[in-house]
């Protein structure tokens, strides 16, 4: 393989899941990133019972979300957010610069039961109508970035084609793909879930060129705002017709490193791929946040919460549990 790396500590060779691997394509003016997830996305799955159909939704979210907010150039976290007035009525991911990753779905357990007995499972069906939301938080006293777009499509990569359209970001293109996978493991057959995806991003450098405003802290220099018909650029045009290329078992086969995918689609073109960042499955929620909450509880609302002599409070994204004794909280 003739990849060239560049900015790289660690012994040449693929990423291995749950790492992103960015790169660029100089030849076609393009910036990436690419990731295969496994044992960090199956942990993550398999701390809440869903059903199949929801489990491959928030998979799919949750690349999306690791493929955006690891262009993230500053501290701070990235929020991909649906509200919907389907079977799944809200899907929530956060990418936290440094790569923790947590990941919750709400869904009605017998609404996704009768979609899925009636053949209509898809993203679009289980969604329903509503909005897709992606929020950078850098911290209290910064700005917060909120871009909306509406839930129309069938599939996520066609929202977030949307959503890249419409706001006038940067020409991007994302592929996705979940698989469920048996393994053997100590005798016994285990269903693991796997996902994967690659994202490419048009950033010439010839000024006339550049169309788009890019998120903020992405890829793109400062102040480019110029906004014309990207579609007809030959370079991009290649670009998307090989990200269409990408065969979902090539996003989540294990033999399959990143690498050999962006090879495949590149190497005419020289790809340099850069410094991987690890993903890990890892909640913000800690004690002292849920006593922050607490603490801002009118007293009735404190009584509200009792129950047993204790409050207790149920992380929703890890599932850990806090309790607290009442008289902590009394006025
Ligand atoms: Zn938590």
């Amino acid at each position: 393989m003739t990849l060239s790396f560049e900015g790289v500590t660690e012994p040449l060779g693929p990423a291995g899941d749950d790492a992103i691997r960015p790169f660029a394509v100089e030849a076609l003016n393009l910036r990436g990133r690419a990731i295969q997830m496994g044992a960090a996305l199956d942990a993550l799955l398999a701390r809440h019972d869903y059903p199949p159909a929801v489990a491959r939704l928030l998979a799919e979210t949750v690349v999306l979300a690791v493929l955006l907010g690891s262009s993230l150039k500053f501290d701070g976290k990235f929020i991909l957010q649906t509200d919907s007035d389907g079977p799944v009525d809200m899907l929530v991911v956060d990418y936290r610069t440094g790569g923790a990753v947590r990941a919750y779905a709400r869904f009605d357990r017998d609404a996704v039961a009768a979609a899925a007995a009636a053949g209509a499972a898809d993203p679009g069906a289980l969604l329903g109508h509503g909005i897709l939301a992606m929020t950078i938080d850098q911290g209290a006293n910064m700005n917060r970035y909120q871009g909306v777009v509406a839930l129309e499509g069938n599939s996520l990569e066609e929202v977030a084609h949307a959503y890249f359209r419409q706001s006038e970001q940067i020409p991007t293109r994302v592929r996705l793909a979940v698989a469920e996978m048996q393994t053997r493991e100590n005798g016994r057959l285990r269903s693991r879930w796997r996902a994967g995806g690659i994202l490419v991003q048009f950033l010439p450098d010839a000024p006339e060129r550049i169309r788009r405003r890019d998120l903020p802290g992405g890829d793109a220099p400062s102040g480019v705002t110029v906004v014309e018909s990207d579609e007809d650029d030959d370079a991009w045009r290649e670009a998307q017709a090989l990200a269409a290329t990408v065969e979902d078992d090539e996003l989540t086969d294990p033999a399959v490193p990143v690498e050999h995918l962006l090879y495949r689609l590149f190497n005419q073109r020289g790809v340099r791929v850069f410094r991987a960042v690890r993903v890990r499955d890892e909640c913000s929620c800690s004690r002292e946040k849920v006593t922050g909450v607490l603490a801002t509880f009118t007293a009735e609302e404190i009584a509200d919460s009792v129950e047993d002599q204790v409050i207790s409070v149920t992380c929703e994204f890890c599932g850990r549990r806090y309790r607290f004794d009442p008289t902590e909280f009394a006025r």
